[in-house]
């Protein structure tokens, strides 16, 4: 029998026919995946997180041809107690990423055993976003290649980065202050300015093709 042990953060429970519960999951071995979890709604009181988001298991997961089937919890690793809204925003652009590495568990589990600061996400964000290479790209155009001169420059959140002049016109007008040096005070300080932060979740969300509702809360 194909079934063995992961440990895995709960990125999304979604309710599934009348008392099967699908958990989107990032594991530590296994990268993203879903997981169904028979009667995983008549249990709530078995375990202290009932499956809600943002907890972090020790389960056994079965393989059945393409389904992977959580059989068993065999304990509770981390059971958040509060969601601030910089966790919610996380948990969010994790369940909405198509695919995510094994290797980012890691990163999400400091994360969600963190306070959820504002400074927590932002170290959280520009750590995930180099990993995954969606940090806008300002040194080169981003239609075809020419490296940029020098600031200020015209950027698209919708392209992912710089464009140049021949190339067409981008919305957004990117000088030294609001990216170059930002991003060295960001080293500095462990901290993006809300224009920093707001520029690379635009970038997120084209690349995901899709709103952060959440967003809306900040
Ligand atoms: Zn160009």
């Amino acid at each position: 029998m194909n079934e063995f042990e992961e440990q895995f953060a709960i990125l999304q429970r979604i309710p599934y026919k009348e008392t099967d519960l699908l958990l989107s999951v990032l594991g530590k071995h296994i990268g993203k995946d879903l997981l169904t979890v028979r009667s995983g709604r008549k249990i709530p009181n078995r375990w202290k997180s009932s499956f809600s988001e943002g907890s972090i298991l020790l389960g056994r997961i079965m393989k059945i041809k393409n389904y992977s089937i959580l059989t068993g919890v065999i304990n509770e690793q981390y059971v958040p107690d509060k969601y601030p809204v910089w966790t919610v925003l996380a948990l969010e652009i994790m369940a909405k990423m198509p695919s995510l590495d094994s290797s980012l568990f890691e990163l999400l589990r400091r994360f969600l055993q963190s306070e959820g600061t504002r400074k927590d996400f932002d170290q959280f964000l520009v750590s995930f976003m180099v990993k995954e290479s969606l940090q806008p790209s300002l040194n080169s155009c981003v239609v075809c290649g020419e490296r940029r001169e020098s600031f200020p420059i015209k950027a698209s959140p919708y392209l992912g980065g710089y464009v140049c002049e021949k190339c067409g016109t981008a919305e957004t007008e990117i000088t030294v202050v609001d990216y170059e040096s930002l991003l060295q005070a960001y080293k500095k300080k462990g901290e993006l300015t809300d224009n920093m932060r707001a520029f690379w979740l635009d970038c997120l969300e084209s690349e995901l093709n899709a709103k952060l509702v959440s967003r809306e809360g900040l």
